[in-house]
């Protein structure tokens, strides 16, 4: 009997999986589908030869995440591509505005056709993010309340600073446009960034994703697996099985039968949770003790 079953191999259960088994855990994945990866898989739609992505496409949230980093995914056969331009967003007339991956004068320079300043207000708002952008990402992308991770991002900001990045942060996307910018350009940025977190101009809070995820596109692009979507889920099955993860493909894991909670070291006993078979200071579920301090 494995230590842990995780149900279903999307993205956030393979990361789960990987770091289990980095802890020393003995881990079964239950996928119901024919292959791994969830919203994150790419397949042959077109014609043979041709790969497209099923559903999602670009991961700058998986270049910064912490959690998946550390996994090394590079080593395991995942080669991230990048474009010059990370977005764009054309007008008519032949004008864009864009964020040129790694490139904050070639994104300003698009602003400014736009409108006369706007180059170094799109410095100016990127810069908020050189300064925050890695304690904003640890606080949303670090456990549940991230009170540590909100803390170092207060002190970041200073006394003077929190408030008006907690304004910033619940702004709808259109209205800080017209605050930051002149023209249209960098309002396109920032919106169209934000309608792809499902936002819409006037939802509050768009102007923070829009924000983050230009920025981040600023900062690392929007970088796509070499080879498709489904490369990205691949490389994290590979690095799972590799350590003797193991997965089940075409297995659908149904709801344990009780669904009493667990406790602190309680592991899985045959048949679904059995609460008897709890162990609180780390032995197996069924015997063979393990040490604790393994656990994640
Ligand atoms: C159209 C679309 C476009 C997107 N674009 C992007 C993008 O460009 N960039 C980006 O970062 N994110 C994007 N996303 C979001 C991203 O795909 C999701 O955030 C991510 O896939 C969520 O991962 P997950 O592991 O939580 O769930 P999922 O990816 O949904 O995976 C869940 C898995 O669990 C399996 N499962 C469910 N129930 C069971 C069961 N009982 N037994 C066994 N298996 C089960 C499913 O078959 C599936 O494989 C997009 C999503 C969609 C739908």
């Amino acid at each position: 009997m494995p230590d842990a079953i995780v149900i279903g191999a999307g993205p956030n259960a393979l990361v789960a999986a990987n770091h289990l088994v980095d802890a020393g855990w003995d881990v079964l994945v239950l996928e119901a589908n024919d292959e791994v990866g969830g919203a994150v898989r790419s397949g042959e739609l077109v014609e043979p030869g041709f790969t497209s992505d099923l559903f999602s496409a670009f991961y700058p949230l998986a270049v910064a995440s912490p959690a998946i980093r550390t996994l090394r995914l590079e080593e395991h056969g995942l080669r991230w591509c990048r474009s010059a331009l990370a977005c764009a967003h054309p007008t008519p007339g032949g004008a864009y505005a864009a964020v040129a991956t790694d490139d904050v004068d070639a994104t300003a320079a698009t602003c400014e056709t736009y409108a006369a300043g706007d180059g170094d207000a799109w410095r100016a708002l990127y810069g908020r993010w050189e300064e925050v952008g890695d304690r904003l990402l640890g606080a949303l992308l670090t456990p549940f309340p991230p009170l540590r991770a909100a803390a170092r991002l207060a002190a970041k900001l200073g006394p003077s600073g929190v408030l008006p990045f907690l304004r910033f942060g619940v702004l709808p996307v259109r209205r800080a446009g017209e605050e930051e910018f002149a023209g249209a350009g960098g309002p396109l940025i920032l919106a169209g960034n934000a309608l792809h977190a499902d936002f819409l101009p006037e939802s509050t809070g768009s102007a923070l994703f829009g924000w983050l995820l230009a920025s981040l596109a600023q900062q690392v692009g929007f970088p796509v697996p070499e080879g498709g979507a489904g490369q990205l889920s691949g490389a994290m099955a590979r690095r799972l099985e590799a350590r003797g993860g193991r997965i089940e493909r075409g297995a659908p894991g149904r709801p344990a039968r009780r669904a009493a909670p667990l406790r602190v070291g309680q592991r899985h006993g045959e048949g679904g949770l059995d609460p008897g078979r709890a162990d609180p200071v780390g032995g197996r579920a069924g015997g063979g003790g393990r040490d604790r301090a393994r656990r994640p």
